[in-house]
């Protein structure tokens, strides 16, 4: 099984690495990847995928087989934008192989795990691997700033019902079994406006505000006297008045806190945390939505509770994924916890569906100047999706 896998894999080598150099080409940020979405499209169709859909909110899922045991690779091809062109030693956007590496914005993140699922799809209907299987190769959008949103649709807009799903953020070709989970909360202070040469007459909402923060501060530092690894944080990340005029005493101001949630933590424990923060106050609290609209014009909201996830050692796509992995490179995989968040959020935190990453790329690459991803690992990653179904 591995050497036809292979075997296969060689036959369209140039490619894959073509397409994931094309889509890297293809500038696609956040709640603008039309023309990436089209380009995959085009190319599942060219591939002979069963079915092809680009659904409401422009995610393109791409479906081989129809078996009961359904599996589904997810990709996100949105990317974070390029503020710094001038410092990359290619243009951001050359999608250039050169010193056997994938350059530009959103190689390892994640177009070079796209352009592999895409492949393996092919690869499994090839070799005929989708015997008993459906298999999804799904690319997602709107991911970096709205994570799971787009995953999350995907699986609920098209009544998908996958028993797997795999991840193909950048793990340097680890086995990710989770990461923490990331909420967004904002603090509402009211205050009383008056002109700015009486402040007596008003209450300076900002004033009223320093007293939270403080407790904000001093609770983010507790938590990082915690040893590392597993342990929260608290960061006071944005604030915001508002005041008829700068001549004016502010009415209000709003605190934005992020929060990293380990596995332990819950909506119920967090917000018993706010509560405290805002004791004595008479300022509120509550989830932040973050609000946006896909490229085909469908309003996205993600409320920002995002629960952490992990999958245990024991767990069938866990062994799963360790057969398939040994036995396409004749040893044990490293297994780790990614440190950042992916559309996991929504698989396994969000829907419950058994959920782990691997995937082309190196992760201390995302969103960096002069990103790029090994040639040889987007191999290895269509090697090893093309062959993860025969292991579940
Ligand atoms: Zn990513």
């Amino acid at each position: 099984m591995k050497t036809r896998v292979k075997d296969a894999v060689q036959a369209w080598e140039e490619q894959v690495v073509a397409l994931a150099s094309e889509l890297v080409q293809i500038e696609s940020l956040t709640g603008r990847e039309e023309n990436v979405i089209r380009r995959i499209a085009a190319e599942m169709r060219q591939l002979g995928y069963d079915h092809v859909v680009i659904d409401k909110i422009g995610n393109v899922i791409g479906t081989i087989g129809n078996g009961p045991t359904k599996i589904l690779f997810d990709s996100h091809v949105d990317h974070v934008d390029v503020n710094d062109p001038d410092e990359w030693e290619l243009p951001p956007y050359s999608g250039a192989l050169q010193d056997g590496k994938l350059h530009g914005r959103g190689a390892s993140d994640m177009k070079a795990s796209a352009a592999a699922s895409v492949y393996a799809g092919a690869v499994i209907k090839q070799l005929g691997l989708d015997a008993g299987k459906t298999i999804y190769v799904c690319c997602s959008v709107m991911e970096e700033d709205y994570d799971g949103e787009g995953l999350y649709r995907a699986i609920i807009d098209n009544s998908l019902d996958p028993d797997y799903v795999v991840i193909c953020e950048p793990s340097y070709l680890r086995i990710s079994l989770g990461h923490m989970g990331r909420a967004v909360y904002k603090i509402n202070v009211p205050g009383v406006s008056s002109h700015g040469s009486a402040p007596e007459k008003g209450i300076n909402a900002i004033y009223k505000a320093n007293k939270i923060i403080a407790r904000v501060e001093k609770l983010g530092e507790e938590y990082m006297q915690l040893p590392a690894g597993e342990r929260p944080s608290l960061a006071l990340t944005k604030i915001e008045s508002t005041a008829v005029s700068i001549n004016a005493i502010p009415a209000s101001c709003t605190l934005y806190l992020d929060r990293r949630l380990t596995q332990a933590e819950t909506e119920t424990s967090i917000a018993q945390e706010l509560d405290t923060l805002v004791a004595g106050t008479d300022a509120t609290w509550e989830v932040y939505d973050a609000i946006g609209t896909s490229w085909t014009g469908e309003s996205i909201t993600l409320r920002s509770f995002l629960p952490a996830w992990e999958i245990g050692l024991e767990h069938q796509l866990t062994k799963g994924c360790i057969k398939a992995y040994q036995a396409l490179l004749g040893e044990k995989p490293e297994m780790y916890k990614w440190t950042f968040s992916t559309n996991g959020v929504a698989s396994a935190g969000r829907l419950g569906i058994p959920t782990i990453g691997f995937g082309a790329g190196i992760e201390a690459m995302a969103h960096k100047t002069n990103e790029y991803c090994p040639v040889s690992d987007i191999i290895i990653a269509c090697e090893f999706y093309s062959l993860l179904p025969a292991y579940l």
